[in-house]
């Protein structure tokens, strides 16, 4: 079998909000084979960005795009061509958009592997350990306590057992936030887990304060309080405060987490799989579980990343829970032509062989930018 196409798909909603949140468009990856098998995957990067780096044509052996890598190739080789994509954009690549992009790709290999063989990806990562996983519900703060309290309650109501909150408008003033994690742990009673998403607002001094003053209302997590490239910081608030931290997803490279488990002593390692590929997310891992670390995903996309992401922590010891996006977009909750069932507060493996999940046509029609 070999690869005949690489296509980037770019969808997005008509109308994006200033928000941090990225379930307002995707950059899908659909690799094409001469065997008439197509896998998917997706990228939760810059899309017009990630559809570059695999269109862009040869200019010499470490600066090449995507595609061109890997025209000719089998698919089935997952590893070996991880390390040519590597190799072949070393210059422009070894971390951020390139990473990205080469995780997309990753994860529709992964899918044509799953499709040729007749098995769930699952399989392929070295077998299910269980078949379904809880979920949190992830949810973006909204402006008012009052609207964020109906948020939380729906979350229960839906059947979730844990409920996120993150960004903005949280995270710039002590006695706002407070009201904020007062008010859902309220909402949604002591018997259900509440994760605190920072967005990266505070410095380490102001974490270690916050942790203390929200002990009454048990975080599951404080996730991403702090700037991405301050490992130091995260270690002072590792050494300093009994509180988890979560963190991870702005990582999509194996060196990268190392540094943030190790530097940043974080306690729970949050993988995007569209932003690192199966091929690196088992890898780090690995690592964490060495480490005595648990595994997150991080999911704010589409039903390719839900999928992905519950083939990978079905598949490992340390997986803790899943996260699973529950803001409105289209693009996010109607991307698949059968979604990853969510019942009872649990993801549940889809049956069918690679990914289970096939985008449909009518979404990708209506959302795609040409
Ligand atoms: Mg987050």
């Amino acid at each position: 079998m070999k690869i005949t196409d690489v296509e980037a798909i770019y969808l997005r909603l008509p109308e994006i909000q200033q928000r941090t949140d990225s379930s307002q468009d995707a950059l899908l990856v659909k690799v094409s084979t001469d065997a008439g098998i197509t896998g998917w995957g997706e990228v939760d990067g810059c899309p017009a960005v990630a559809r570059a780096v695999i269109e862009a044509g040869y200019s010499h052996t470490q600066v090449n795009g995507l595609r061109a890598i890997l025209l000719g190739e089998d698919p089935l080789a997952t590893a070996r061509l991880w390390n040519k994509m590597y190799a072949s954009t070393l210059y422009y690549g070894r971390s951020g958009a390139a990473i990205q992009a080469m995780a997309g790709v990753d994860i529709a290999l992964w899918d044509i592997k799953g499709k040729a063989l007749g098995k769930p990806v699952v399989e392929l990562l070295g077998g299910a350990l269980r078949d379904r996983m809880r979920v949190y519900s992830s949810n973006m703060f909204q402006f008012s306590v009052e609207d964020t309290v109906a948020r939380a309650r729906q979350a229960i109501d839906t059947g979730h057992t844990g409920v996120k909150f993150g960004w903005e408008p949280f995270g710039r003033d002590e006695a706002m936030d407070l009201r904020y994690v007062e008010a859902i742990r309220r909402a949604i009673g002591d018997d259900n887990d509440f994760m605190l998403d920072v967005g990266l607002a505070w410095d380490a001094k102001t974490t270690i304060r916050r942790a203390r003053l929200f002990e009454p209302y048990r975080l599951f997590w404080i996730e991403e309080p702090l700037h991405p490239d301050d490992y130091a910081g995260y270690g002072k608030v590792s050494r300093s405060c009994l509180q988890h931290i979560a963190a991870g997803e702005q990582e999509c490279t194996v060196v990268g987490f190392e540094r943030l488990i190790d530097e940043g002593g974080i306690d729970i390692v949050q993988i995007d799989l569209t932003r690192c590929g199966f091929t690196q997310a088992m890898r780090i891992a690995a690592y964490a579980q060495r480490r005595g670390r648990k595994v997150c995903n991080h999911n704010f996309t589409t039903d390719i990343n839900t999928a992905a992401s519950l083939h990978f922590l079905c598949a490992i010891e340390n997986a803790l829970v899943m996260e699973y996006c529950v803001e409105p977009s289209e693009i996010s909750q109607r991307l698949a032509k059968q979604p990853v069932t969510i019942r009872d507060g649990y993801a549940h493996l889809p049956e069918g062989p690679g990914l289970g999940v096939e985008p449909n046509d009518e979404v990708i029609a209506k959302y795609l930018v040409r």
